[in-house]
């Protein structure tokens, strides 16, 4: 891409105040280093998309006249010098990201809360990230959710029952957390949650619902219940019933491991069988354990979504950090899933640098042959890129970028899909 075209380079001042730099060229990282923009990188930044700044850590920027990166530890505000600080984006959801925001690390003490940093620049009256649009699916976006049709939701919801813990647990993640799933339950239509589990078997670095690790605040309170069946089936059949593309998915960020709940989610499967054929029972998983998936598949469950950040086992274990499991237990879910005729998903958390290495490419496509899988979902890995990319092993495999590698997968296995959100299956 020519230099003079990118956009500005953005910098914060220490209130988070943010500004254009009137020379410097915005800059993007692929895993700790700087990588050039191509031509199609980069996309004016979708309305739902959020700003950050990055405290103590000024941004990189690029030269226009010499393509050198930069760090620019200040800028010059209304004649006054004053230290910057960098910026970063949170696109909206739909979108992959192709570039981490360019930032010199070495000053910082703290770990960055849990989002997709990505790198953000601004020309001509506006912002333009790195990205690009995996799917588009009305039923993700946030245009679709106004909270003044909310809150009367869940009065009226709660008039028609006698709302037990499940029902309270579940208004505080539409209302606080913003969970768009359990906004949907009260609003009565597509996917909808039904967290169950208080444990889990791995200790994910980037764990929303638990941080054990002293680094940052979990963004999601972890239910401390365990919810009756009584309950989680009223809930599913009420809304799979009624619901257009009803989904009720077990497996949410406000729990553990939900394959620690298998009996429970089983036998719930089961009595919400007898009670409707309507809609899709999916389940989230970190697919720690095959033959509770098969057991599952056999009560009824239609699909499921395993998680994993990489399919080479080293980086999918340091990330993990799996208890008395391992990656080939995950790879055996998903055969065993496909082999019960599960529609099946891997839940892919992504990050440049890593995604997009040969290697990595190489290995998704083993697993892909392997298991048959028909899903991928292509989702940004929320973490501070600096925690992340000290902590997985390095490897020295050339990347192709994110969008690359999506067009090489769509070539080499046409048979398995790309996106973003999860898909009805009746
Ligand atoms: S598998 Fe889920 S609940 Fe368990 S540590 Fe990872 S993110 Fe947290």
């Amino acid at each position: 891409m020519n230099l003079e075209d990118l956009p500005f380079m953005l910098c914060a001042d220490s209130n988070g105040k943010i500004y254009d730099h009137p020379y410097f060229r915005m800059a993007g990282f692929s895993g700790s280093s700087p990588m050039d923009f191509l031509e199609d990188d980069l996309t004016p930044m979708p309305e739902f998309s959020k700003l950050f700044f990055v405290p103590d850590c000024p941004p990189i920027g690029v030269d226009p006249l010499t393509g050198e990166y930069v760090i620019v530890p200040e800028i010059e505000i209304d004649g006054q010098t004053t230290r910057c600080f960098a910026v970063a984006a949170f696109i909206e959801p739909g979108y992959v990201r192709s570039h981490l925001p360019a930032v010199d690390y070495s000053p910082k003490g703290y770990t960055l809360p849990m989002w997709g940093y990505t790198a953000v620049g601004f020309e001509n009256k506006g912002y333009m990230v790195a990205g690009f649009q995996m799917e588009y699916n009305h039923k993700w976006d946030p245009r679709q959710y106004d909270d003044r049709d909310l809150i009367p939701a869940i009065k009226e919801f709660k008039k028609k029952r006698q709302p037990g813990p499940l029902t309270e647990h579940l208004t505080n993640c539409a209302v606080n957390y913003h969970c768009f799933a359990a906004k949907n339950l009260f609003l009565k239509r597509w996917e909808a949650p039904l967290p169950v589990s208080r444990t889990c078997n791995a200790g994910c670095l980037g764990c929303i619902s638990l941080q054990s690790h002293d680094t940052c605040d979990s963004s999601h309170q972890r239910i401390a219940f365990r919810p009756e069946k009584d309950e989680i089936v009223n809930l599913a059949v009420d809304h799979l019933s009624q619901a257009p593309d009803g989904i009720v998915s077990f497996g949410q960020g406000c729990e553990g491991e939900p394959l620690t709940e298998f009996h429970l989610i089983g036998d719930s499967i089961q009595e919400i069988r007898k009670r409707t054929n309507k809609g899709t029972i999916n389940l989230n998983t970190n697919g720690s354990w095959p033959y509770r998936v098969r057991e599952l598949a056999e009560k009824g469950l239609d699909s499921i979504r395993i998680s994993m950040n990489s399919a080479r086992p080293a980086l999918y274990t340091a990330y993990y950090q799996p208890k008395n499991y391992g990656f080939e237990d995950v790879v055996a879910s998903v055969k065993t899933a496909r082999d019960a005729e599960l529609y099946t998903m891997i839940n892919y958390l992504v990050f440049p640098g890593i995604t997009d290495q040969e290697e990595e490419i190489d290995a998704l496509k083993g697993v892909v042959n392997k298991t048959g899988v028909n899903f991928i979902h292509m989702k940004n890995l929320n973490i501070d890129p600096h925690l992340y990319m000290k902590t997985l092993p390095t490897s020295d495999s050339r990347t192709v970028g994110m969008k690359r590698m999506t067009e090489i997968i769509r070539k080499e296995l046409p048979d398995v899909k790309l996106g973003y959100f999860n898909q009805p299956v009746r």
